[in-house]
């Protein structure tokens, strides 16, 4: 145990909350020690990533572990791949159940970033990653049976949104395990009410029994500490650098 807490001081990794798995120190442990898929260690290798930064190697063994995650480390610090590894281990092929997972995302350009690193992460698994463009084509795609073509959904809030909201909705989340809120900060910024209640609404249709939420921004704001601990149970905090409130 001592030693576990000298290496997350020398990674800057702070953590709160129960059952909390050790850091890794290389994506090879993620093979040997929770049974992820060799592909998986040669996609990030493909993507030159040899080493977890800070974030991956404490978040990526907490979502393994199923735990709901309250996740910030800086800017470029590798929080994309600290979600989707995980995701993409749980979901491990295509199924015909629909969306088994959603990121939802500030910007445009981050989902489409987010996307194109899922595409890379997931290479080989056929897992068929889906990004809403335009409402009105979406309109046309889903419906009940054909969003069963798909298993990960990358998206802005409003656009889901608008989806869930048509009645009856156009889209399904009740098979989602995993909710993912990117940028998490930025969605629940005060100016912004209107992100707060959209974020209100995705969550509620989201209605999985066993659906796992992890929130994951740069900076460690008080109002979504806040909302995380009320409302995710048995939820891991992790904190990489210092907390910037
Ligand atoms: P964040 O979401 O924390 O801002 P990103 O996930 O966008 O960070 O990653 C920032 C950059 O670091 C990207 O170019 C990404 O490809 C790269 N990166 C992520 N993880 C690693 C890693 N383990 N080794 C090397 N580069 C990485
Ligand atoms: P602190 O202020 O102790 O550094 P955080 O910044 O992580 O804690 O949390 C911000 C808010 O979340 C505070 O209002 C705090 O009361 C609440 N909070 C933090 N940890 C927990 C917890 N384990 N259970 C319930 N509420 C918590
Ligand atoms: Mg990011």
């Amino acid at each position: 145990q001592e030693k576990i807490n000298r290496f997350r001081n020398q990674q800057k990794i702070s953590v709160r909350g129960n059952d909390l798995p050790p850091p890794i120190e290389n994506f090879e442990q993620l093979v040997t020690e929770y049974g992820v898929g060799q592909d998986i260690i040669d996609n990030l290798k493909n993507l030159g990533y040899s080493v977890p930064t800070p974030i991956q190697m404490q978040a990526i063994p907490v979502m393994l572990k199923n735990q709901q995650i309250l996740a910030c480390a800086p800017t470029g610090s590798g929080k994309t791949a600290a979600f989707l590894v995980p995701i993409i281990h749980h979901l491990k092929g295509p199924r015909r159940k629909g969306f088994r997972a959603v990121v939802v995302s500030p910007t445009r350009e981050l989902a489409k970033q987010t996307y194109r690193e899922c595409l890379k992460l997931s290479e080989g698994r056929n897992l068929r990653i889906h990004i809403i463009s335009k409402a009105s084509i979406a309109m046309k795609k889903f419906g009940p049976e054909s969003s069963k073509r798909f298993d990960i959904l990358i998206t802005t809030p409003n656009r889901l949104v608008y989806l869930l909201q048509q009645d009856p909705p156009v889209i399904s989340l009740a098979n989602v395990k995993w909710l993912v809120i990117d940028e998490s900060d930025k969605l629940f910024e005060a100016s912004e009410d209107g992100f707060r209640d959209q974020l209100a609404v995705i969550y509620r249709a989201c209605e999985s029994e066993n659906v796992r939420r992890a929130l994951f921004s740069a900076t460690h704001t008080p109002d979504v500490a806040r909302w995380a601990h009320k409302n995710l149970k048995g939820l891991v905090s992790v904190t990489v650098g210092h907390r910037n409130t």
